[in-house]
């Protein structure tokens, strides 16, 4: 078999309704599923939808075109690119924006496709990705003069990103800067903002926490819906199960060899000189899957009998105790993160199963 990557779409379920729930509890009546990290597989989109989010959430157009025939309104999180300006129209109900030039662009494409497109103004809060500067009232508000002229954009709410870039924690200070920012815009063009989006899977600590501000109405959650974890430091969410996504690779090579390679040693595939230190002969087994389809730092196998030592583009190289009684064929099972389950989700090389 292929490598093989499993969803467990009962775990994936479960999480999806539990955060419903707490979006429900806390009203995050914009509730957004993120679908990048499986590349909007539609039979998990599916299951996510079942749970009812207000939006489905992705950074790239291909996967919102993918998922085009189900019935919830999309958003696309990363801000457009000039050339995908067509599709954005054709296939976001929503975007975050950043720039003049590029809503310009969106307001003619929308005049042409005979539509009022939404956009949510990205204010970046210091974690210095996107966004306009939340230090910079002028150049908030000529941003705000400009997209209310668009007759065919709607500024229909501001969003933050944290946690990314710049590791910056969503915190009550800021987010309440983010909400001032918020009413003083509607303040000044007497409008109301329908959408301010506090964050993604790294506001968790402080929404439980009840220390978001109540004006925010919007997360967007992607790694914890996914995997059961918060971004901000990778903890396990308990109510959550971190059990929805398993990698399967089947043995092709199983031999004992020697730990320290024979003859001279150069650089490796990746130009890296590596150390190697003698453990004297151990059990090896490789398995069909390397770089190009997850990197080794993604991946922890089940069984702790069995640990990975190394790994070029096309092969992982793993070390098995010697009481493991595996061979040839045999499948070893894995768990991922984040960029794991993205990178094997992207590849063509590794099949999807559902169970
Ligand atoms: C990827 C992304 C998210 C989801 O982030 P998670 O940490 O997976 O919850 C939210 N918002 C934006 C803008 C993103 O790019």
């Amino acid at each position: 078999m292929k490598p093989t990557l499993v969803y467990h779409l009962d775990d994936i379920l479960h999480n999806a309704q539990t955060l419903r729930q707490l979006a429900n509890e806390h009203q995050l009546n914009h509730l957004a599923f993120v679908t990048k990290s499986f590349c909007a597989d539609l039979k998990v989109v599916e299951v996510l939808a079942k749970a009812k989010p207000d939006y489905l959430a992705d950074s790239r157009i291909l996967n919102l075109e993918k998922m085009q025939h189900i019935d919830i309104p999309k958003l696309l999180l990363r801000i457009p690119m000039l050339s995908e300006i067509e599709n954005v129209i054709k296939y976001a109900d929503i975007s975050f924006n950043s720039e003049m030039a590029t809503m310009s662009a969106l307001n003619e494409e929308a005049k042409k496709q005979n539509k009022i497109h939404r956009v949510c103004l990205m204010i970046d809060m210091g974690d210095l990705r996107e966004g306009i500067m939340f230090n910079d009232c002028d150049a908030i508000y000529d941003t705000c003069d400009h997209l209310l002229r668009l007759r065919h954009l709607e500024l229909y709410g501001i969003a933050v990103n944290m946690t990314c870039y710049g590791g910056v924690l969503p915190t009550s200070d800021n987010l309440n800067q983010f909400v001032k920012i918020a009413k003083e815009i509607e303040a000044k063009y007497s409008i109301k903002l329908n959408i301010l989006s506090g964050g993604n899977s790294s506001a968790y600590n402080i929404l439980v926490a009840h220390q978001m501000p109540c004006e925010i109405n919007q997360l967007r959650f992607g790694e914890l819906l996914l995997l059961g974890t918060e971004t901000a430091d990778s903890q396990a969410v308990l109510d959550l199960s971190q059990d929805t996504v398993t990698l399967q690779a089947q043995i092709i090579e199983l031999k004992i060899k020697p730990s320290v390679p024979i003859g001279k040693i150069g650089l490796n595939a990746f130009g890296q000189k590596i150390v190697f230190e003698d453990k004297g002969n151990m059990k090896r087994a490789i398995i069909g899957i390397g770089k190009q389809d997850v990197d080794a730092d993604a991946l922890f196998c089940k069984d702790d009998r069995v640990s990975i030592i190394g790994q070029s583009s096309d092969h992982t190289i793993l070390e098995l105790s010697d009481t493991c009684e595996y061979q040839v064929g045999d499948i070893i099972e894995f768990k991922t993160n984040y960029l794991g389950l993205m990178r094997l989700a992207t590849s063509a090389y590794v099949s999807k199963e559902y169970k």
